[in-house]
């Protein structure tokens, strides 16, 4: 029996992806972002779902994580979203993985290693406009330099890619507009017209697929059910999220009124109180600011979050009927009627959607289920 349980839903994640293909054309590729250990949600067995369901290609924070994803025999393509080192080529080259692109020394790292291993490393060279974080920006001297590419001999242009920096729909609109005429340039040096993305939530969230052809679109947020960061950007109708988690009732302690609970006091019972110890915390990614202010849910009854420390949280079950040791205790997910998603634990801890959920410690078990399977209150 697990102490702390990540539960996937697939189902969620089809209908997510069901969402994703409505803002962007049933049609339309989508290469599925998956890097930070697929937000929180474990990268293996979110990658294996995703490409179940017709994500043909995937996309990493870095080398380390595209490698885990070709040892779990993952053939699918796979973009990395940063730079190459010299150190990693020849990793990408072997691996056959996709760089990102947005210096000469990288694209010299990598021709080097193609030509050591005599094949072609492929690329997607990346454009900045305006989130100035990678990319070449779009003048006379970034032009040229791209065009140089095409004397190294051993790089395969695949794709040719922007990441938005969001703000207003307008400002995205603006965005896709010079990344536009940034592509028919890049096509001009290259010679040759490349696949095109810089969709990703918030613009595929703000319907802005009609500023841009895009032959491919790069969703991350979306595919997990998580809203995309911006106010104005309404969440789209539909969207699911994917993670739940789940512990167990350990221990129940009644508290007579007035006692403390935890560390220097955090809690005190303002009358008897029926307190359960559950085996997960802040060391799991549980955030401590949530004591007080948080809540679990206990055979379909809520019961305030009173405490949390590194590997233990306590929760009040005060008058949930026949509450016991080993009773599901949801801190995301439903129960009954009630439901807990990462964006109540943002609102109440002013973190970030995917902040909390890449929290999640990586080292927890991640187990693909129907929603229903997290719901049951009874213990087994
Ligand atoms: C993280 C990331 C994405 C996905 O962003 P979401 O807002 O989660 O959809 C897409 N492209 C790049 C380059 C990224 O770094």
């Amino acid at each position: 029996m697990e102490r702390l349980q990540v539960h996937l839903d697939e189902a969620a994640l089809r209908a997510n992806l069901a969402t994703v293909r409505r803002l962007a054309g049933p049609t339309t590729p989508i290469m599925g972002v998956v890097k930070a250990n697929a937000y929180g949600h474990g990268l293996i067995k979110t990658s294996e779902l995703l490409v179940r369901h017709g994500v043909h290609h995937l996309a990493v924070a870095d080398v380390e994580e595209a490698c885990r994803l070709r040892d779990a025999g993952l053939a699918v393509p796979i973009t990395i979203l940063a730079p190459t080192s010299a150190d990693a080529a020849r990793a990408v080259v072997t691996g056959r993985l996709q760089a990102s692109l947005s210096d000469l020394a990288s694209a010299r790292h990598l021709n080097r290693a193609a030509a050591r291993y005599g094949s072609r490393a492929q690329v997607h060279v990346e454009i900045d406009t305006g989130l100035s974080r990678y990319g070449w920006s779009p003048t006379a001297s970034g032009l040229a330099e791209i065009e140089s590419l095409t004397r190294l001999g051993r790089l395969a242009v695949a794709g040719v890619f922007t990441h938005l920096s969001g703000g207003c729909p307008e400002e995205l609109a603006d965005q896709l507009r010079l990344f536009g005429n940034a592509y028919e340039r890049v096509c001009a040096a290259l010679g040759h017209r490349p696949v095109r993305h810089a969709l990703a939530s918030t613009a595929l969230a703000a319907c802005l697929r009609d500023h841009a052809p895009q032959t491919m679109i790069r969703p991350g947020a979306l595919l997990y059910g998580v809203a995309p960061r911006c106010e104005s950007v309404p969440a789209p109708a539909g969207l699911r999220p994917v993670l739940s988690l789940t512990s167990r009732v350990a221990l129940l302690r009644s508290v007579p009124a007035g006692s403390a609970v935890g560390y220097e006091a955090a809690y005190r019972a303002s009358r008897d109180a029926l307190v359960a110890l559950v085996p997960a915390g802040f060391g799991d990614g549980i955030p401590r600011q949530l004591a007080g202010i948080g809540r679990a849910l206990v055979r379909t009854h809520e019961a305030p979050i009173i405490d949390v420390a590194m590997s233990h949280l306590a929760i009040d079950v005060t008058g949930i009927p026949g509450a016991g040791v080993g009773d599901i205790v949801t801190l995301i997910g439903s129960q009954g009627g009630h439901s807990i998603d990462v964006q109540e634990w943002a609102s109440l801890t002013g973190a970030v959607n995917s902040d909390l959920l890449t929290g999640i410690a990586p080292t927890l078990p991640r187990a693909v289920s129907s929603a229903a399977c997290a719901q049951g209150a009874r213990s087994a």
